[in-house]
């Protein structure tokens, strides 16, 4: 079984009510594309955006969850809280959660646990600071992420992992393509050698995808799709990129 595609959009902490509008038309333009298309909302906005959807291609995820379970935890979303809701998937380890609330490795993986169990499918994100690539401990810092955050439960089906630079979040900074490509050979080296499924992991790359760049960005091996922040808002921005994972 070879990886599916996935197209994922991360909207951060952005939109409001009317920014459903967006989904409205993403998917009047791409009502069926081939490939898997995933939004993460704010919270707020995934139970209305899981009715929007209803009978479209579209998967809802949350953008973190709490390791435990319901209770005395103000602020924070078990995720089976998020798969009441309606979502899918959830993002884990996101370079704005480790850097903003101080995230480890050891979090991120009892959080995948805890979402596996709830029967969502895990987006675990990975990625080197600019000082760690100058340093020229890309590869280590990668593998250690990899090996501290993906859970012994971890299957094809219920965990997607994400390349995702520190340095280009946002940035509208690349790596070259050879850098994404040596990063994306090591992650699928890992988990084919860790899980037996492990080469059928999706592997994502995040950190400034355009549509500009994406079709050359999903030409690279080992690059099964984009989690996308910013051009994920708007539906002109992030269809293109889904027509562009489609086609390639
Ligand atoms: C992200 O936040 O996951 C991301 C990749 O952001 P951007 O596409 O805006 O760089």
């Amino acid at each position: 079984m070879a990886p599916r595609k996935l197209a994922a959009g991360n909207w951060k902490m952005n939109g409001t009510l009317a920014a459903l509008a967006e989904i409205d038309q993403l998917l009047a333009d791409h009502p069926q594309p081939d490939c898997d298309v995933l939004i993460c909302p704010p919270a707020t906005l995934i139970h209305p955006m899981v009715g929007r959807a209803a009978g479209s291609v579209l998967n809802v995820g949350g953008q973190d969850c709490h390791a435990g379970a319901p209770g005395a935890h103000t602020g924070d979303i078990a995720a089976e809280q998020l798969h009441d809701a309606g979502a899918s998937h959830v993002i884990l380890g996101h370079s704005e959660r480790r850097s903003d609330h101080g995230d480890t490795d050891a979090d991120v993986h009892a959080k995948s646990v805890a979402a596996h169990q709830a029967g969502l499918v895990a987006v675990i994100c990975v990625g080197e600071t600019e000082g760690q690539r100058d340093g020229g401990q890309t590869l280590d810092v990668i593998a250690s992420q990899l090996a501290g955050s993906v859970p012994d439960c971890a299957t094809a089906a219920n965990t997607v992992i994400a390349y995702e630079p520190v340095w280009a979040i946002g940035t509208g900074r690349t790596p070259s393509n050879d850098q994404i490509a040596e990063v994306h050979a090591l992650m699928r080296d890992r988990l084919a050698a860790r899980f037996p499924d492990g080469g059928d992991f999706a592997l994502l790359y995040g950190g400034s995808v355009k549509p500009g760049n994406a079709a050359e960005i999903f030409a690279i091996a080992h690059v099964d799709g984009a989690l996308v922040g910013g051009a994920s808002l708007k539906a002109a921005d992030f269809g293109p990129i889904i027509a562009a994972l489609a086609a390639s």
